[in-house]
């Protein structure tokens, strides 16, 4: 098959590597001319440009820019490519990208492949980042079935967890697991840093091990991707943070009641729910 990789940082990257280690042609497009000439010396792909032209034979091509670039991305490839063209992206949040998208290109399927490390760029490229993990695609009820059974044969040559759902439904799901997690993780930090006493800060900060390295990962990490998340999935991040708030403001009542068996039977049903998510 040949296979298009639009911008070849650590997910585009690591997909080309995994494709082409597998046989496919993989043709890859970055912004950088740098960047294409690192996966070609490494390689990553087959071929690689910063012109778009290069993927006139793709059969599929999946774009791994930012959130922000997609669309235009999707545009500005339309006139280069044949009609029977799968088209995919792998952006963190699907119904505006999937709404737009699926508008300007008939054989456009969502995807979101959940994987990921604090890297980013060429440089970060991992093989076997995909194993194991979830990928989800979103088809819409325009999407043709033939599409999605293309992409899903590929995808799952990955060995990922494959998981098919509206992209809203994708939307609401990751609302709840990555990005409200990486507001809490960000505010605590956020609320750490209000310790008034120097001394106290200071001490806090030398003390702190590994809760603190597991609560705080997430809003330590790439502050674009993080800011990226709440403008795409603004409406469903905040249901889940104002639903946050709620559980937080029971907690401090059942604290300023000093209700212990209350707040023991918080934490016995979040000891018991916590292995379901995992
Ligand atoms: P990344 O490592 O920063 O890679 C993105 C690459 O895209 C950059 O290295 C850049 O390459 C290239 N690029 C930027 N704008 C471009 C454009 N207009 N045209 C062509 N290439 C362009 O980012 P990433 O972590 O791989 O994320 C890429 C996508 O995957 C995002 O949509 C994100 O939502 C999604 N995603 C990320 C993760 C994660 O944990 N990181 C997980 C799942 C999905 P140059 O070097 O050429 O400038």
């Amino acid at each position: 098959m040949k296979i298009g990789i639009i911008g070849l940082g650590l997910i585009g990257g690591s997909l080309a590597l995994e494709w082409r280690s597998q046989g496919h042609q993989v043709l890859g497009v970055s912004r950088s001319d740098i960047t294409c000439q690192k996966a070609i010396e490494r390689g990553i792909v087959d071929d690689a440009s910063v012109r778009l032209t290069l993927l006139a034979a793709a059969d599929i091509v999946f774009i791994c820019t930012p959130m922000a670039a997609i669309a235009a991305t999707v545009k500005q490839l339309i006139p280069h490519l044949k009609p029977e063209t799968i088209i995919t992206d792998v952006g963190s949040v699907k119904t505006p990208i999937v709404e737009a998208c699926s508008q300007l290109w008939p054989n456009f399927l969502g995807g979101h492949p959940m994987a990921g490390t604090q890297y980013q760029g060429i440089d970060a490229v991992e093989k076997g980042l995909f194993e194991g993990r979830p990928y989800v695609l979103t088809p819409t009820e325009t999407t043709s079935p033939a599409v999605t059974k293309q992409t899903e044969a590929l995808v799952r040559s990955l060995n990922p967890q494959v998981y098919i759902c509206r992209p809203e439904t994708h939307d609401q799901a990751v609302a709840w697991i990555s990005h409200l997690p990486v507001m809490v993780s960000a505010g605590l930090i956020e609320a750490c840093l209000q310790e008034k006493n120097p001394d106290v800060l200071k001490l806090a900060k030398a003390l702190a091990s590994s809760g603190f390295r597991d609560t705080s990962r997430v809003g330590g990490g790439n502050p674009e991707l993080g800011t990226m998340m709440a403008q795409y999935n603004r409406n469903q991040l905040l249901k889940t943070l104002s639903q946050y708030r709620q559980t937080l403001d029971q907690l401090i009542e059942v604290i300023q009641q000093e209700d212990w068996q209350k707040l023991q039977q918080h934490l016995e049903q979040t000891h018991n729910a916590r292995k379901d998510f995992m």
